[in-house]
């Protein structure tokens, strides 16, 4: 979110600490075109990665039983013939027809046979085993398998859709696939209108095999309405990176949990789900909302042996204050830091392609600038860097023209080099399911490589204020909960309203990540409302030469665009709804228009605003009872996920610090074992010291009165004790960025106190000053937000 304030504060002159904190979410990880996608309107160009060479069969054990999970009824035949040798005689000669593979790893043939035969899958492969071939050649296998049965004509044989996050990484598949002659595309924001017709036409006439689409893509009505008339239905939906569809995997996304309705109704004939992570309650999720039986469950251990996991306390300042300040007086990031000693010595000891990952942006850019004054070839990547600068260090490290990359989260899917020797965990990586997969990208080529985990004091703080930093205070819910449900109080059951997420995450100072979990549930638990394509509030553009044309332009979305558009200095103007209200056309006729004369320069088309669209499903809760029945079940559904989000955090601190090997224990964390029955790997830091891993621990206060006075000093808030709370503890969220608090010197001054306590202590003064339980309204918020700034 843009910060709307310069940093004016004394204290932190020169540095933005605001931005040297701003964790990364990883928001390029699943693509920041999220909104885009729905309503695709630009084509910026996007270069896809170069996919790299692989070399990775580390022949890890296979099993294809789920001990965890329970037998589902199910409506599916599980009589069919799932060894049906026809149809494996079929996949591998298409496997190496097709792909020019001798034969298949892991447990591959296993899930296409059982996909063959119809039966819904889940496949949990480790990045790089090979997984997206559990759906390419079914999808390919479709039209002969009909053609040898006789019983679908040819041109109808339906087509394989795949769910998958990630723009550019669809792209590399569309792109490999197409080479080998397979009818592939992928519908995203980057398309242009033409280019997405012609999608539509081929698979009217039967003709394409595998279509991409990222899962926002489900909410636009005009694409769901194309996939029904597509001649065969859809065979087989696979959904890629599927731990997003649990509530419980690392990385929930809501739009995951509208698939499996999606399946329902368009009719998908079967499903697989694939991802490289799931714990067994993930596994159980995702069997559950696809109906998965348990012999269709196929995953390999993602021990490696080559792998040698490391962990070393180090002490930093970090734990307290006077770090910061210390900081910004000395304007060196790492002073009193014995990470950076360590480090450099790690790395001239074990050079080779080398990630060091971190918790924040600006850290990335520190390091890297650290690492070179110590004369090592290094470079940032993050989330907030601009694409091209993305792209060069990315080709550059794939090319080792570039040895070292200090990255977020954000940079690693789709990074295929074989041959990365070291993994350097600066910081606390959030989940062990994250962790898995960093560590993942060593040494590919097998041989031997080295994971490094530096432990400090503050690695939990860290984690804890972005876990926290995602529950809203109770009476910001109810707000929010209010405003949504009086859009809707005007209209009947099959109205629709439109918000603008934007602005209600600002208004009601919830996150927007929460606050896309609060409408999906609303939506999928409730029933209340259901989301609908959203649409851009506002439309503008910069018009050239060949505009002045459209004089002359005789279609009637012609016409109106020229007669509605407004000039106002450099662009025009247009207010779609009304042009399309005084014109009698359909709004979508002319943001088709306007995209079309986008595409063909007429103009440069600019959008902005996007705003949500939802159906009203059933009547809107009114009354008081009825919106605290809906605002209860949501807030503790909202804890419930702070609490496994802090949990998750745990977990990967006890695997550190544990009395047990590394490596086992990330395998039992995936519900599997070592191989050949080892129980040790015998060259972690456990294994070599016998010794868990001393996790230092970060000195806890006392509150005092006086410390709780001085945060009460820096604003008159007293509506929102988690807020102030917040304040102290040192978290963001919308309403402390907008009175910039984040800017001042009591804000993380009390980051060494409990979180619970110090929302206890604000409530004892909520209470007093405002002589109530603290509840918020709506105009609260506001008046406070403008007496504020
Ligand atoms: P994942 O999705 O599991 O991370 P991919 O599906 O992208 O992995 O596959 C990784 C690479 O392995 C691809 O280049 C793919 O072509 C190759 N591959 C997959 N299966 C086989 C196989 N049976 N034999 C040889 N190469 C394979
Ligand atoms: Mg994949």
């Amino acid at each position: 979110m843009p910060d709307e304030f310069d940093s004016g504060d004394e204290l932190f002159d020169g540095i933005d600490l605001a931005k040297l904190e701003d964790p990364d979410y990883g928001d390029d990880l699943f693509d920041g075109l999220d909104e885009a996608e729905l309503v695709k309107l630009e084509s910026p160009t996007q270069t896809p990665a170069q996919p790299g060479k692989r070399s990775y069969d580390n022949g890890a054990i296979v099993v294809n039983a789920f001990p965890s999970l329970k037998r589902q009824k199910s409506s599916q035949p599980t009589s069919l013939e799932v060894n049906n040798t026809e149809h494996l005689a079929l996949a591998e000669r298409l496997l190496s027809e097709k792909f020019g593979y001798k034969s298949f790893r892991h447990e591959q043939a296993g899930a296409i046979q059982r996909i063959l035969a119809g039966q819904n899958t889940l496949v949990v492969f480790p990045t790089g085993a090979g997984k997206s071939l559990c759906y390419q050649i079914p999808a390919i296998a479709f039209p002969e398998l009909d053609k040898a049965e006789g019983l679908r004509a040819s041109g109808k044989s339906g087509v394989t859709i795949v769910v998958s996050p990630l723009i550019a990484l669809m792209k590399d598949q569309v792109d490999a696939l197409q080479k080998r002659g397979i009818a592939a595309d992928c519908i995203d924001s980057t398309k242009k209108y033409e280019q997405t017709q012609l999608i539509y036409a081929s698979l009217q006439k039967g003709q394409l095999r595998i279509l991409y689409c990222a899962p926002e893509r489900l909410d636009n009505e005009g694409f769901v309405e194309r996939l029904k008339e597509i001649p065969g239905g859809i065979r087989l939906l696979a959904v890629d990176e599927a731990h997003c569809i649990s509530e419980w995997g690392h990385s929930f996304r809501p739009d995951y949990l509208k698939v499996a309705r999606f399946v329902d109704e368009l009719k998908a004939e079967r499903v697989v789900c694939l991802t490289a992570t799931a714990t067994p309650k993930v596994a159980a999720d995702i069997c559950k909302a696809f109906n998965i039986q348990k012999e269709c469950v196929f995953q390999t251990s993602p021990y490696r042996p080559n792998l040698h996991l490391h962990a070393q306390p180090v002490e930093t300042r970090y734990d307290d204050i006077s770090h910061f300040i210390e900081l910004v007086r000395t304007g060196d990031p790492h002073i009193n830091d014995k990470r950076f000693e360590e480090m450099f010595r790690f790395l001239r000891n074990h050079p080779g392609p080398s990630l060091v990952y971190v918790a924040v942006q600006a850290q990335a850019e520190h390091l890297a600038d650290a690492l070179r004054d110590q004369g090592f070839n290094a470079a940032p990547f993050h989330a907030g860097m601009k694409t091209e600068d993305k792209q060069t260090i990315q080709e550059k490290f794939m090319a080792s023209e570039i040895e070292i990359v200090c990255a977020t989260i954000a940079f690693g899917m789709g990074i295929d080099k074989p041959n990365i020797r070291n993994i350097i965990h600066w910081d606390m990586s959030n989940t062990v399911e994250e962790y898995s997969q960093q560590i993942g990208r060593a040494g590919r080529d097998g041989l031997p490589s080295r994971c490094m985990f530096y432990l400090t004091a503050d690695a939990f703080y860290m984690r804890e204020v972005f876990a926290r930093g995602d529950l809203p205070s109770r009476q910001c819910l109810r707000a929010l909960l209010e405003d949504i449900f009086k859009q809707g109080a005007g209209l009947s059951v099959g109205g629709v309203f439109k918000v603008s997420h934007y602005s209600q995450s600002g208004e009601f100072d919830i996150r927007p990540s929460p606050l896309s979990i609060i409408y999906a549930t609303l939506d999928l638990h409730f029933g209340l409302i259901r989301a609908i394509t959203p649409e851009y509030a506002k439309y503008q553009f910069e018009a050239y030469a060949k505009y002045l044309a459209l004089k002359h332009d005789k279609t009637p979305e012609g016409k109106a665009i020229f007669s509605h558009a407004v000039k106002k200095a450099k662009y025009y103007h247009i207010d779609v709804n009304k042009a399309a209200q005084a014109t009698g056309l359909a709004r979508n006729d002319i943001v088709r228009k306007l995209n079309h004369l986008g595409d063909n320069a007429y103009l440069k088309l600019q959008t902005s605003g996007i705003e949500h669209r939802y159906r009203i499903l059933k009547k809107l809760p009114k009354t008081d009872k009825e919106i605290d029945a809906v605002l209860d079940k949501l807030y503790a559904d909202l804890k419930a996920r702070e609490k496994e989000a802090l949990l998750r955090a745990y977990q990967i601190m006890d695997l550190i610090t544990g009395r047990k090997c590394f490596a086992r224990a990330l395998a039992e964390h995936f519900g599997m074992n070592l191989r050949d029955g080892k129980s040790e790997c015998g060259h972690c830091t456990f294994c070599l010291t016998g010794k868990p891993v001393r996790h230092l621990p970060r000195p806890r206060r006392e509150t005092t009165a006086a410390s709780i006075q001085e945060v009460l000093k820096a604003t008159n808030v007293r509506d929102d004790p988690r807020f102030l709370a917040r304040v102290a503890f040192g978290i963001k969220s919308p309403r402390v960025t907008k009175l910039r608090l984040d800017k001042h010197r009591v804000f993380r001054s009390l980051a060494d106190h409990d979180f619970e306590a110090l929302v206890l202590e604000f409530e004892k003064v909520c209470r007093v000053s405002t002589g109530n339980s603290g509840s918020l309204s709506r105009s609260s918020v506001k008046a406070e937000v403008i007496d504020l700034t």
